[in-house]
């Protein structure tokens, strides 16, 4: 049988870190990875046949959970026909359609190959529509790892405690501002774009304060700047017109990703018609990819959007109000203080009594390295929680009551050990 640390070590021969996503190494939680021989709906089998079931669901990307039968389905029927033509193909109007039709004044979207892209792309398009330079975007949001994004983010940046990367010049991020989460910035005439994670989910969650999306909505009007809402999480999950539609706010850039590919890579941004008509071929503001509209992805993507009706989205509510309430008792029982936001399907984990409201406060409960010794104890008892303190718990449709029944059980065990 071959083992985690044996596919560790020779990944970390040729690959660095011996992964390709660094959140994925469990340098902030420590240990071997486990390596996965395969997914089942709400579980992971590792290469060395232990069951976990899982709530990092690739990040939010798979929201019927692994391996969904219609999606495995469409994606080999998909397969069968070419993998890619370098031609437009009829589900890329699908999808198009599909998206357009659910997210409330979303006019025109085009799809590319990831979240990074997407948001890449997008403030690019943002600068050349505005004919303005600046960029404001929020301490503790993550948007990709394009160079003038990768500033004061969240997720696995944050982790490595770096604000910045290296390799990315001043000048790339000479005119990307950061602000505070949760407060509305002052803006003026020189900014094209301010991007928002509507429900942040890469400083652990932290929904936004009541006024904040409004307030982003106003400011921007009142200087001219568009708002751009990131909804690579958020975006199908929340909801069928996703944050849009549950906190009542239009930006007038969307960006997607995760979710609309139904485990495949895709991403998509969108917009109103005049501001995406800039695009080429249409307009002056380059954008292309190869494989973007991909046939596989779009199949997994369609099907997969199909599934998420308001039906199954009132299901998820329930799964993951389930999982919420019973990780709240279960911890909190032993002693330790926690904190478990929820915003819908989304569920967040701080350890420590302060509120978390920013960045800064979510700092504070990532740095007690509570959560490191919690997600090792969950580890244990098979629970595969996101190997870093700045993620949420993605719960997918596939998760039973039996599931989060035996989540929560092991969260008691596991909080009783650590609070020894
Ligand atoms: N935006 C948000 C809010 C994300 O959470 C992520 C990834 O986690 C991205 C953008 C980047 O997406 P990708 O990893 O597909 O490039």
């Amino acid at each position: 049988m071959t083992t985690n640390d044996e596919l560790f070590a020779r990944g970390q021969a040729v690959i660095p870190g011996g992964v390709n996503s660094p959140v994925r190494a469990f340098g902030s939680v420590g240990g071997t990875p486990y390596f996965v021989a395969r997914g089942e709906g709400a579980h992971v089998v590792d290469v060395e046949g232990r069951r976990y079931v899982d709530y990092v669901q690739s990040y939010g990307a798979s929201i019927l959970g692994h391996a969904h039968p219609a999606v495995v389905a469409a994606v080999q029927a998909a397969a069968a026909e070419g993998s890619t033509f370098g031609a437009p193909t009829e589900r890329e109007v699908l999808l198009a359609e599909e998206l357009v039709a659910r997210v409330p004044g979303m006019e025109m979207v085009r799809l590319v190959s990831s979240g990074t892209e997407a948001t890449m792309s997008a403030i690019r398009l943002a600068r050349g529509a505005t004919g303005r330079r600046t960029i404001v975007k929020f301490a503790g949001n993550y948007h990709g790892h394009a160079d003038a994004l990768l500033v004061a983010g969240g997720s696995s940046v944050a982790e490595q405690a770096t604000s910045d990367s290296a390799g990315v010049t001043s000048g790339a991020v000479a005119d990307t501002v950061v602000a505070p989460y949760n407060e509305v910035p002052p803006l003026d005439e020189d900014v094209a774009v301010v991007i928002v994670e509507p429900v942040a989910a890469n400083m652990g969650l932290v929904p936004p304060a009541d006024g904040f999306l409004q307030g982003l909505r106003d400011a921007c009007d009142a200087v001219g700047a568009l708002l751009m809402f990131d909804e690579v999480i958020t975006g199908f999950r929340l909801g069928v017109g996703g944050a849009t539609e549950r906190f009542g706010v239009a930006p007038d850039l969307w960006a997607f990703g995760k979710v609309i590919g139904g485990g495949l890579p895709v991403g998509a941004f969108g917009g109103r018609r005049d501001v995406m008509e800039r695009l080429a071929p249409l307009g002056p503001v380059y954008q292309a990819g190869t494989l973007s509209g991909n046939p596989l992805a779009t199949a997994a993507g369609l099907t997969v959007l199909r599934e998420l009706d308001a039906d199954a989205y009132e299901r998820l509510d329930g799964i993951a109000g389930r999982l919420a309430d019973g990780l709240t008792s279960a911890i909190g029982g032993a002693g330790l203080d926690v904190q478990v936001p929820r915003v819908g399907p989304l569920v967040g984990l701080f350890f420590g009594a302060d509120p978390v409201t920013d960045f800064v406060t979510a700092k504070v409960s990532a740095e007690t390295g509570t959560y490191r010794r919690f997600f090792r104890a969950m580890l244990d008892r098979g629970v595969a929680l996101a190997p870093g303190p700045y993620e949420a718990l993605f719960p997918s449709l596939a998760h039973t009551d039996e599931d989060v029944d035996r989540t929560v059980t092991a969260a008691a065990e596991a909080a009783t050990e650590i609070a020894r």
